[in-house]
């Protein structure tokens, strides 16, 4: 059994930038349940369901497979065999994800590639319901957040850095949306495991908030 970090919390608080970091500082790997759930969002997005549709987003699951890989200690995610990791991160997938996720067909498909992935490593996991659900006895449990305005305003510096045109209130609607749909979804909403420890980064560094999940792991295994 690998020793298992469960780093939950809301869109854009910062989980896989400190769960990178731990993972190195602490010889971990790094999982990002987010993206599984993007790779099945591209599935949709080829077939072209509509992810208010739940009956055909649970039926287009039948004919995909995600699986992951690591290449020089990055995760990549493989949907049908196919390496669709630098498809991942864009905003329409990153939506489709987060409408689909809500739909249990989608959760039962990865559900078995999330445990078995902790049975295995010592890993730290990110995601939604990674505490209260896929790793319910995890050795550690972190649920990271931040207020809107502070997980917003770092998606725009994000943004802006790389050249492009954004506006701060539309990332905040975003947000609070995202927000909504996890928080209020019938399977597996985001919330705080009862034993979870909770970290607001809001007034925070970076080295600050992995200092402060560090002091709870113990060192793994992986290098
Ligand atoms: O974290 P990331 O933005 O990559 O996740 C994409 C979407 O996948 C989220 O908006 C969320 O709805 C969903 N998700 C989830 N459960 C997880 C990880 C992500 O529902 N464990």
């Amino acid at each position: 059994m690998g020793y298992n970090v469960a780093i939950d919390g809301p869109a854009g608080a910062g989980k896989s930038t400190i769960a990178k970091l731990v993972a190195k500082e602490k010889g971990y790997i790094y999982v990002d349940t987010g993206a599984m759930y993007r790779g099945m969002a591209i599935h949709f997005l080829k077939k072209g369901v509509d992810p208010d549709d739940r009956e055909a987003v649970a039926e287009a699951c039948t004919d995909a497979d995600v699986s992951i890989g690591y290449e020089n200690g990055v995760q990549q995610v493989y949907l049908n065999g196919e390496n669709v990791t630098s498809m991942l991160r864009t905003e329409e997938v990153g939506n489709m994800a987060s409408r689909t996720s809500a739909v249990p067909a989608v959760r039962e498909k990865l559900l078995e590639l999330q445990r078995s992935l902790a049975a295995e490593k010592d890993v730290i996991m990110d995601g939604r319901d990674i505490g209260t659900n896929i790793l319910p006895n995890a050795d550690v449990k972190i649920y990271l957040t931040a207020s809107v305005e502070t997980r917003a305003k770092r998606r725009y510096d994000e943004l802006v850095e790389k050249g492009e045109k954004c506006s701060l209130e539309e990332i905040a609607r975003d947000i609070r949306e995202r927000d909504e749909r996890d928080m209020t979804r019938e399977t597996a909403p985001l919330k705080q495991a009862e034993d979870a420890v909770l970290v607001d980064s809001s007034n925070m560094s970076i080295q600050e908030v992995v200092d402060t999940i560090c002091s709870y792991c113990r060192q793994g295994e992986a290098k």
